[in-house]
């Protein structure tokens, strides 16, 4: 079980895509658990204010760093987790999410995030609260609802039992090193375009060698940057090489 802990002035954002598919069958088979606290709920004033003028001046509004804090207290002393507990701050600053932070993240049981929203968060909650900084990719959301969920989307999928074997996320691009092969299901003959004959031929060792020459093709045309960190056999390591060649001859 892996409970998630998110802090958030808009708690609504979170119902649809938490209410359908993977995730929400993951909540109720108790794997997962999606807690959203409400930021404004640790305000003291009458308008339950969560940002104010930044210092210095200049354009926007900055998260008031006392509701965040109190947040994020509350959370760690009602569910008993430790001061050390992962608090990731969404941020387009942060380091850039991938597949192998969402397996390192998967190994959790408890991650705090918060969502920022306006200019950002005052700088004493980066520095004395967050233990993380994750950003989804280099542009600008308006508020780091979409992001968080993007990471919990990610993370969800990949804890044991979440994903049935039959969707199983073990030749998923990037999980394997490689972009996944390409895909085909009935009819073999869609309005006179064919499926390849060894997907239909039954002949398993065909098969997965073809899958595996696909994955390879496909990640050497469009992340050729990802063979260079990829674990490579001999066999991988000549069929490239024939496509290169291909390339060459075809340039
Ligand atoms: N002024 C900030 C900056 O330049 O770094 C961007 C603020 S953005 C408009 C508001 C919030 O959206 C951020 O505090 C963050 O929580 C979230 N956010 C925006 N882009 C993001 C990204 N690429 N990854 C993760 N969170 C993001």
């Amino acid at each position: 079980m892996m409970r998630f802990h998110v802090l958030t002035i808009f708690p609504g954002m979170f119902d649809s895509p938490l209410s359908l598919s993977i995730i929400a069958r993951a909540q109720k088979q108790g794997l997962v658990e999606v807690n959203l606290h409400n930021i404004r709920d640790f305000t003291h004033d009458r308008h339950n204010t969560v940002d104010d003028y930044p210092f210095g001046g200049g354009p926007g509004m900055v998260m008031k760093p006392d509701p965040l804090f109190e947040g994020v207290e509350h959370v760690r002393e009602s569910e008993s987790l430790d001061e050390n507990v992962p608090t990731v701050l969404m941020t387009p600053q942060g380091r850039q999410f991938n597949q192998r932070i969402a397996e390192d993240l998967s190994d959790l049981s408890d991650m705090v995030i918060i969502c920022g929203r306006y200019e950002g968060v005052d700088e004493r909650v980066r520095q004395n609260l967050v233990t993380d900084e994750i950003s989804i990719g280099d542009y600008v959301l308006g508020g780091g609802e979409l992001a968080a969920m993007v990471v919990i989307d990610a993370v969800a999928r990949l804890i044991p039992g979440v994903v049935g074997s039959a969707e199983s996320p073990a030749n998923d691009s990037h999980t394997t090193g490689l972009l996944q092969h390409p895909l085909y299901t009935r009819p073999s003959v869609f309005r006179g375009m064919e499926a390849p004959d060894v997907l239909l031929s039954g002949h398993h060792a065909e098969i997965t060698k073809w899958q595996r020459w696909e994955a390879l093709r496909r990640t050497l045309e469009r992340r050729p940057d990802m063979l260079e960190s990829t674990e490579l056999s001999p066999d991988d390591r000549r069929f490239l090489d024939e496509l290169r060649d291909e390339r060459e001859r075809d340039d």
